[in-house]
């Protein structure tokens, strides 16, 4: 069984103009290939660039349709989940978990009511940053802003998450911003798409330090298999399963396999992975078993681990 924490396919959809479905698709995730992958939930962002969007909340909220609309489509094999009971009576139901999360903090537009009202349309996790400094803080993009923290807004909006139960999102976040969260957050929080610094040196993968804190806040990690993040070297360097493994025991000997789980990043960047799509997934599977993971670790990485968080925060 599998939760993905983060994947980009809802934006590859709304780009193509509709055209593409999520129910079969030419992507690395459909509904064909989560059922491939044994899923029972993924986490869909909302991802919206601020570069090129005059109105990232309007953005957001045009996704927001599509995503209930393809929903409505495939009615019979995947249906909405904001909570832990939620999954639970989909899964009794055989049908897929579909989370929504917004990977972009600016889609607030700086404002409490907005957040509040993304609550009530069902959005359950927001990655706070994408790779622009906006309303809630900064980037740690090429380490441009490193050690700059959480705005005042930023601040707010961490407490107001905390108190609706929503999953705040450290992925894309200035180290310095990372700390802040993990010092103001009464609950916990994840990482949903970074690996290990130490593995990898990338601004977007988290060091030792804030692994351990991420562990001791009771949170999770998911492994982004995109070789940006998981090896060194050329932009089109295939990762491969080895350097999954390579993170995985890493993140294990450091944070301990509490804090492990899986954000795969599919459909978010220039696909360059030995996983050609999530259908794949059950060959990290086998990697890890002839690694000396245990089958019960594999299933904390795989789903455990993001549901137990799941059902403490939201
Ligand atoms: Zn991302």
């Amino acid at each position: 069984m599998l939760i993905d924490l983060h994947c980009d396919t809802i934006l590859k959809c709304h780009m193509n103009g509709g055209k593409r479905t999520l129910a079969s698709n030419d992507l690395c995730i459909d509904i064909d290939k989560l059922k491939k992958a044994d899923s029972i939930a993924q986490v869909f962002a909302l991802y919206v660039d601020m570069e090129t969007q005059e109105n990232p909340m309007q953005n957001c909220l045009d996704m927001l349709d599509l995503f209930y609309n393809e929903l409505d489509k495939n009615k019979d094999r995947i249906a909405f989940a904001a909570s832990f009971e939620d999954i639970q009576r989909n899964r009794a139901e055989n049908k897929l978990s579909a989370m929504l999360s917004i990977e972009e903090g600016a889609a607030l537009n700086g404002s409490l009511a907005n957040l509040r009202n993304f609550y009530r349309l069902g959005v359950r996790l927001i990655t706070l940053l994408w790779n622009y400094p906006n309303q809630l803080g900064y980037p740690n993009h090429q380490f441009q802003y490193k050690d700059k923290g959480l705005t005042e807004f930023g601040m707010e909006t961490v407490a107001e998450m905390n108190r609706l139960g929503m999953l705040i999102d450290v992925s894309h976040l200035s180290d310095g911003g990372f700390y802040d969260v993990a010092r103001l957050s009464d609950k916990p929080f994840i990482a949903s798409h970074s690996n290990s610094r130490a593995c990898t040196m990338h601004s977007r993968n988290l060091t030792d330090d804030m692994i351990k804190l991420l562990a001791e806040k009771g949170g999770v990690m998911g492994l982004n298999i995109e070789s940006f993040f998981l090896c060194p070297g050329e932009p089109t360097t295939v990762s491969t399963i080895e350097d999954m493994v390579r993170h995985l025991k890493h993140i294990r000997n450091v944070g301990g396999i509490e804090v492990m789980a899986v954000g795969t990043d599919f459909d978010g960047t220039n696909h360059t992975s030995e996983l050609a799509d999530i259908s794949e997934i059950g060959k990290l599977a086998e990697a890890l078993n002839k690694n000396g993971f245990s089958q019960d670790e594999i299933d904390k990485i795989f789903y455990r681990n993001a549901l137990r968080v799941i059902k403490d925060v939201l």
